[in-house]
């Protein structure tokens, strides 16, 4: 038994089964045990890899496209370049060389870095200490929420945040929907059930009727309510944004809770605060948030954004001069990001940005 399972039991004890949202928030963010609070998860040695520790190609594709946003934008003297849940600080690091190249101004504004655990943001001070890069001035700087950046236009990027925010699941029991809890079983461990709580009907998706028993449909609403602040703020303030996730375009029926643990699929109950737990993320939600508050949302596979943004030309030049074995590492890694069988199609682009301006290679359009 981890810890913060022992923890949980407890609670569950004490004040009866948790949501599945509760155990997910847990499992992330509990101050003691919680596994971006308190551990180290990601790049080669943690539990998964993230596109950014794939390739340094990922960073400096991104930047390419928040500069454009930002020219696209009218090139805002007094914009802020954000990172959204930044992890070890390696898409920023990528993005910062890159931002410096096309436009040393651009680079030396204001960098901002939000980051909900303290533990991450010092990780994150160590992997930029020395940025921006050499010859500009600015400093980054680091906010626990995005309420409070300064208000000014805003360019931010967030890639596997939105799947990292704790999820509702609603499942198909024999007396209807009701809302999935997490409880003790008869053995002790901790065991999904149905809960008491009934959805409202409004939230089902289609088909929901007819689900068979057992059947989960999930709902996000910090997840949504994350996408309205930003929205929210780009629409007053002006700017753009990019969120890379592994997601799909619903509503629709099914489990998408997924955890990971040392590079393998765990249960996401058998090991709490050890195994990083994320759920997919319905883009149409988001896109319909963001066009809420006025923006347009655009939507695109990794693969086709990256491919879009030039990957391969990147790749040819960052494999000029190098021995056969770099330039096979670098096809790998190409293969990895855009591939079809990899994070190409699985993983997707959502650009928000105001109304009739487009930056390639989305088109224009709502
Ligand atoms: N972007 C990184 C890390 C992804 S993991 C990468 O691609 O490698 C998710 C990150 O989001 C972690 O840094 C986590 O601490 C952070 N996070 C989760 N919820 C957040 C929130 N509400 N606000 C800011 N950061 C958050």
């Amino acid at each position: 038994m981890t810890e913060l399972e022992e923890k949980i039991a407890r609670l569950i004890e004490a004040a009866g089964p948790m949501s599945v949202s509760d155990y997910m928030a847990l499992c992330l963010f509990d101050p003691e045990h919680g596994y971006y609070t308190a551990r180290e998860p990601f790049g080669r040695g943690g539990d998964f890899i993230t596109a950014p520790e794939v390739s340094q190609m990922f960073g400096e594709l991104v930047a390419v496209w928040l500069y454009a946003a930002w020219q696209a934008c009218g090139a805002p003297e007094d914009a802020i370049i954000a990172e959204i849940g930044p992890g070890r600080g390696t898409l920023m690091k990528d993005m910062l060389r890159t931002l410096a190249r096309l436009d040393g101004g651009f680079a030396a504004r204001h960098i901002a870095m939000v980051e909900a655990s303290p533990r991450l943001a010092a990780v994150q001070k160590e992997a930029l200490s020395g940025a921006p890069a050499p010859g500009t001035h600015g400093q980054p700087q680091w906010y626990g929420r995005v309420e409070d950046l300064p208000e000014r236009p805003l360019f931010i990027v967030g890639n596997e945040l939105f799947d990292a925010l704790p999820i509702h699941q609603y499942v198909k029991s024999a007396a209807g929907w009701r809302e999935r809890v997490v409880g003790v079983g008869e053995e002790g461990a901790l065991a999904f059930m149905a809960g008491a709580g009934v959805p409202d009907p409004a939230m089902l998706p289609p088909g929901a009727d007819a689900a068979p028993e057992s059947a989960v449909f999930e709902a996000a609403p910090a997840r949504e309510a994350l996408m309205e602040t930003v929205a929210g703020r780009l629409a007053v303030q002006g700017g753009a944004g990019l969120f890379i996730d592994y997601g799909y375009e619903g509503p629709a029926l099914g489990d998408t809770l997924q955890a990971v643990r040392r590079h393998a699929y765990d249960d996401a109950l058998a090991h709490p605060g050890e195994a990083d737990l994320t759920a997919h993320v319905d883009f149409a939600a988001l896109a319909r948030i963001a066009r809420g508050e006025g923006l347009a949302a655009r939507l695109m596979p990794q693969g086709a954004f990256l491919l879009g943004l030039g990957l391969l030309g990147r790749a040819g030049r960052l494999g000029a001069d190098r021995s056969a074995e770099e330039q096979e590492r670098i096809r790998g890694e190409v293969e990895r990001l855009a591939g079809p069988e990899a994070m190409g199609t699985l993983f997707k682009v959502l650009a928000v940005m105001p109304r009739g301006v487009a930056v390639p290679p989305f088109d224009g359009g709502g």
